[in-house]
């Protein structure tokens, strides 16, 4: 097999409005290592199908999702940005991994042992770490960057591909999970025990948006849980909500946490100086956003071009796939 080392992939489920979050520990850190690696970036929609949707909003909120990744600076010429359900060879591999999997490990799965197990609990919640596994392993991607949050689904994604390699030969790239880089948790700002997270209700209040107003965003964090004793000083443990804010500010400025910290008189100064900074980050994005939603047919155009893009790319691995379970080749012309 082919070295592949510096291929970076990463997909983002619109199960909600991007947030900091997912800006500060996701897009900002695929913007900055873009010209290293060879990246492949993709809205997940067939993931959100594991539960129930609105089809007009998920197909909004999917396009959106992916005006964000463009807008947030990831550029279609250098990086593949697209949507996952206009590859269809996502579909294909997912299938021959389900066929590699067995019952017990998907059993053990954290999403399915939280919201699956019931009746009518949708078949795909059961299956969809197979298709995660198919989004990661057709492109031969050997390092993925990921939150503690995804760790298992990668290390499925490694089982898998290790036990299809020893049952048909060497056919699959085997992934290392990339170590999680400096804020790659945000908290949420009204309950800093819990990570800001896109499927919170969208009208939550400790949740910034990637997409909100200056003044929602300066709301947001005015209102930012802290503690009663006024005194800046970065300690996770003892005072998360704070911390939190330091962790944020330091990010976006570049500097040290503790060194932010000694920066700041107090409380009032601190949410001033991250609203302004978030605001600052964020302005120009939203800007951009806007701009690609109200041009459709161009942003139709991008993501057309990633598709494709994608398509070659990864019909290359799915045909060695098929080849080695036993599978006839078929010459279609897509
Ligand atoms: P959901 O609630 O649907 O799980 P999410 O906000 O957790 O949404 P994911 O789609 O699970 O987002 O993850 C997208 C990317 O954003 C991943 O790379 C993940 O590690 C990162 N990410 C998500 N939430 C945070 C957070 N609070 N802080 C830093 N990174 C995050
Ligand atoms: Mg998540």
């Amino acid at each position: 097999m082919k070295d592949h080392r510096g291929r970076d992939l990463s997909g983002i489920t619109p199960s909600g409005r991007l947030t900091l979050g997912n800006h500060l520990g996701a897009l900002r850190r695929f913007v900055e290592r873009q010209d290293e690696v060879e990246g492949y970036y993709f809205v997940s929609d067939l993931h959100a199908l594991t539960l129930p949707q609105d089809p007009a909003r998920l197909r909004e909120t999917t396009l959106s999702t992916a005006a964000t990744l463009i807008a947030a600076g990831l550029d279609p010429a250098r990086s593949t940005v697209f949507v996952q359900s206009q590859v269809p060879t996502h579909v294909e591999m997912s299938y021959l991994l389900e066929c590699t999997a067995y019952v017990g490990e998907l059993s053990r799965m954290i999403q399915f042992k939280e919201k699956g197990g019931r009746p009518r609990t949708r078949a795909s919640l059961f299956t969809y770490p197979c298709l995660m596994a198919a989004d990661i392993l057709l492109y031969d991607a050997d390092r993925v960057p990921v939150g503690g949050d995804q760790s298992q689904h990668v290390e499925l994604t490694r089982d898998l591909a290790i036990r299809f390699n020893a049952t048909y030969g060497d056919t699959l790239v085997v992934p290392q999970i990339a170590p999680a880089a400096l804020a790659a948790r945000v908290t949420d700002l009204q309950d800093p025990r819990i990570k800001m997270s896109k499927s919170a209700p969208d009208d939550a209040l400790g949740v910034v948006r990637v997409l909100d107003t200056p003044d929602a965003i300066a709301l947001k964090i005015r209102r930012a849980v802290t503690d009663s004793d006024n005194v800046v000083t970065y300690d996770p443990a003892a005072k998360p909500g704070v911390s939190n804010l330091l962790d944020i500010l330091a990010v976006l400025t570049r500097q040290d946490p503790q060194v932010v910290a000694d920066s700041l008189r107090d409380y009032g100064s601190l949410k001033r100086a991250v609203t302004a900074a978030v605001v600052a980050e964020l302005e120009p994005l939203r800007r951009r956003h806007d701009e690609l939603m109200g041009d459709r047919a161009q942003l139709a155009a991008l993501l057309a071009v990633g598709a494709d893009k994608a398509l070659r790319q990864s019909s290359a691995v799915l045909e060695r796939a098929k080849k080695a379970v036993g599978l006839t080749a078929a010459r279609l012309s897509r």
